[in-house]
């Protein structure tokens, strides 16, 4: 159980190294950059491009300089947070009860979420397909996180998953789980749970969707970019989102602390296979199968199966049943492709082997499947995390500038939206409390980070930690 109070976490000396010449006079500017310790000479700076490799992008972060912002927050500071996911949007909330300020910027087409996912074919149909399309349920742990789970609940945002969920091994064995905690799915899907949640808010701001190409600091304030439009300036930043595009995003920000953070984060690739088939799917013993999500073991190419229809859908429903199918991490790596731009000959493949990994884990006849009616295949290129510093933020004092997301205490919904909560809070103590020294307002800039343990959709009470602590002993037995 971790706590919000980061005040209470002593894991960082209170002022990092880097910042030993913070109290610089400032110049006609309201920030002064602060040089690191053996500074590059200085070049001129070739324009970034999209493709930038892993490397370039590791020595541009490690060698950029400091930025520290030393005049006072404005009257009404205004906090840009950038990610509209979990984490993002109860940041904007907590900051919101705080009387805070802030905008939040989000590349969601459809909506709000990021990995809270929900595809809606042909809505206005009768038989509108519907598919949480990454998050499939979540679990509650912290008291914190219960209150406000109980809260959407009330509201008829989320309610309890009743429907049977165990473990599908290959061949077709089903092993309900009986669940230890309570499993939640959003009433309408997962996107939509996202998009309701900012309604009785006064201080937040949406733009969406926009995609933040760049930060620079000038004048005391952060400027944000899209492509060179200008989005506006703010008085402190909030990275809610992670991978590739948060990695060029800090690059050259000035932030070379959150930067090198941000670039340890290890993340896994999951294959997403939507699938909907108009009769049931089948099971041996010609019944239909007997659960509505099943963990999967044994089968390389798919790692958990959910029935859409039966979790999100009245039970007189009598459209197409809408399958997700999720690969394992293993499958997902064997077969990576850039996200965006995926072959046909990579998704002909990867949708065959998944299907197959369907087939076999119900212990189905080759080629006894029925034909899905529709798919659609997606890769989560950044899906989950893999290990993670265990702190619930990090934030840089001098920089004004914070990470929130699941990585920094675990991988599912739970550990984001705590993530998001306990940045806002952090973010607020520091605004209103002026004349503190900001060193102490430091946190998780030099974190270690351990490995991940989990399923390879996220953490769940009882499943794949469970496991790990049986193999492991398994192997002390064994020595
Ligand atoms: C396939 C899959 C299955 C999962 N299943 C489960 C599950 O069953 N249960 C569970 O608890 N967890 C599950 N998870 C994990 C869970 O979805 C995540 O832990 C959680 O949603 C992460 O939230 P976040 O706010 O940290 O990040 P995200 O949801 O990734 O939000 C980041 C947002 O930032 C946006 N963004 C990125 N760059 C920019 C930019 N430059 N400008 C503006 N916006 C930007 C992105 O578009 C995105 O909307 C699953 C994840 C995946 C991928």
């Amino acid at each position: 159980m971790f706590t919000l109070n980061i005040k209470t976490w002593k894991l960082l000396p209170s002022t990092p190294p880097c910042f030993s010449n913070r109290n610089l006079p400032s110049s006609s500017s309201t920030f002064t950059t602060v040089t690191m310790q053996n500074p590059p000479p200085s070049k001129p700076r070739r324009k970034s491009s999209y493709g930038t490799s892993r490397k370039s992008i590791l020595r541009k972060s490690f060698k950029q300089e400091q930025v520290t912002f030393t005049a006072p927050f404005s009257d009404e500071p205004h906090v840009a947070i950038i990610g509209g996911g979990i984490s993002g949007l109860l940041c904007a909330i907590y900051l919101d009860k705080r009387g805070v300020r802030s905008t939040v910027f989000d590349t969601g087409i459809h909506g709000l979420g990021g990995r809270l996912g929900t595809r809606v074919i042909d809505a206005n149909d009768k038989h509108s397909l519907i598919f949480d399309h990454a998050a499939q349920f979540f679990t509650v742990n912290d008291s914190s996180f219960a209150q406000l789970v109980n809260a959407w609940v009330d509201k008829g945002l989320v309610k309890e998953w009743l429907g049977t969920v165990g473990e599908l091994h290959n061949g077709g064995e089903f092993l309900p789980i009986l669940p230890s905690t309570p499993r939640y799915i959003a009433t309408n899907g997962m996107r939509f749970l996202a998009d309701s949640l900012l309604s009785e808010t006064r201080l937040v701001n949406v733009e969406r969707p926009c995609w933040i190409s760049k930060l620079e600091p000038f004048n005391g304030m952060w400027h944000l970019s899209e492509n060179g439009k200008p989005c506006g300036k703010f008085d402190a930043i909030v990275i809610a989102h992670n991978g590739k595009c948060a990695n060029r995003l800090l690059m050259t920000s000035g932030l070379p602390l959150v930067a090198k953070q941000m670039k340890r984060l290890e993340l896994s690739s999951i294959w997403a296979l939507l699938a909907a088939f108009e009769d049931p799917l089948p099971f041996p013993g010609n019944t239909g199968v007997p659960f509505e999500g099943a963990f999967v073991r044994g089968i390389d190419s798919v790692s958990w199966m959910g029935n859409n229809t039966k979790k999100l859908l009245a039970p007189q429903n009598d459209g197409p049943h809408c399958w997700t199918f999720l690969s394992t991490a293993t499958y997902g790596k064997q077969n990576k492709v850039p996200q965006e731009n995926i072959p046909t000959v990579t998704s002909s493949r990867v949708k065959e082997g998944m299907l197959e990994g369907v087939e076999a884990a119900l212990g189905l006849s080759k080629g006894s499947l029925p034909k899905p009616s529709y798919t659609k295949l997606q890769l989560w290129g950044a899906a989950l995390p893999t290990n993670t510093p265990g702190v619930p933020c990090i934030f840089d004092p001098f920089g004004r500038a914070g990470i929130c997301g699941d990585w920094l205490l675990g991988s599912n919904i739970e550990a984001a939206a705590l993530s998001g909560i306990a940045l806002a809070n952090h973010i607020a103590d520091y605004i209103q409390s002026p004349g503190t020294d900001p060193g102490e307002f430091a946190v998780g800039l030099n974190q270690e980070f351990q490995p991940l343990e989990g399923h390879d959709i996220g953490q769940f009470p009882g499943l794949r930690s469970e496991e790990k602590m049986n193999e492991a002993q398994v192997y002390e037995l064994a020595k």
